[in-house]
């Protein structure tokens, strides 16, 4: 049993004069086996929240805490936080030139692990991972992110949080420029890895789509760097008719 504790997480983006509060003291616990669901309008704040547990550097933590399992978060590298149980699909590189997806994957697994995973069950692992992606097996040997089409990424992001078994996965906008069938084939495998390995995780969107495939447990909505409203699965129904229009004019009059 795992739980990730964000407690009143405020942060910057920019320097100087130019540094501007994006996150405005956010409050959320997410335990294994739920599916936090975190929804709002475009510039919310919600890809600040994803990097920022990510540990991406452009952005400055100046209130709050982050905890996995009581340990800080926001004290360990971004290898620390993988090894911790994290998955963030972000925080590889956008390309890694040379580098096939089999040898990234196995190369993640062995940093995360702490040693190579057994060579004979991986291949078999990979393998069964793939084909349930519906990904064609000649995808292990292309280049990471190399000339990857939208659903390609998407579907290599969940090929890693299959194979990675993290405790936590925080995904960004992963129903982003997916089909249908491509929207189906992710979302199966974040339920997958909910039922066999418990895992908790944070599904952040705009959409509520994604929503159809992923029950969520929880639903948070997000507005101007603060989570405005929670309640469960039938706020996403909300939602899909009346949009964000009520809770944007309500932040802008106590803005
Ligand atoms: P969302 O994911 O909800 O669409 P973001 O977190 O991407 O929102 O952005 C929130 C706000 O922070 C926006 O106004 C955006 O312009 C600003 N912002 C985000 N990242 C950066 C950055 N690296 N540099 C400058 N501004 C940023
Ligand atoms: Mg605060
Ligand atoms: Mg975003």
């Amino acid at each position: 049993m795992s739980v990730l504790e964000i407690r009143d997480l405020h942060v910057t983006v920019g320097e100087g004069d130019d540094a501007k509060e994006i996150l405005r003291g956010v409050d959320l616990t997410v335990r294994s086996g739920e599916t936090h669901a975190i929804m709002g309008p475009n510039g919310s704040g919600k890809s600040t929240l994803a990097y920022s547990i990510a540990g991406h550097p452009k952005y400055t933590i100046t209130g709050g805490t982050v905890t996995l399992d009581g340990e800080d978060v926001l004290a360990m590298t971004v290898d620390e936080r993988a090894r911790a149980g994290l998955f963030l699909a972000m925080q590889y590189p956008v390309e890694v030139p040379g580098v096939s997806v089999s040898n990234f994957l196995r190369t993640a697994a062995t940093a995360i692990q702490g040693e190579a995973p057994k060579l004979r069950t991986w291949v078999k692992d990979v393998k069964t991972e793939m084909s349930a992606l519906e990904m064609d097996p000649a995808f292990a040997e292309r280049n990471v992110n190399e000339g990857f089409s939208g659903g390609e990424k998407k579907r290599h992001e969940i090929l890693q949080m299959r194979l990675l078994k993290p405790k936590i996965a925080i995904l960004d906008e992963t129903d982003s420029g997916l089909d249908v069938d491509a929207l189906r084939v992710v979302s199966e495998g974040v339920n997958r890895s909910r039922e066999d390995s418990d895992v908790g995780t944070l599904l952040i969107t705009h959409y509520t789509r994604i929503l159809r495939y992923i029950k969520p447990d929880f639903v948070h909505v997000f507005v101007a760097g603060q989570i405005v409203d929670e309640g469960g699965p039938e706020l996403a129904e909300k939602l899909e008719e009346q949009g964000y229009a009520a809770y944007v004019a309500d932040s802008k009059e106590t803005a």
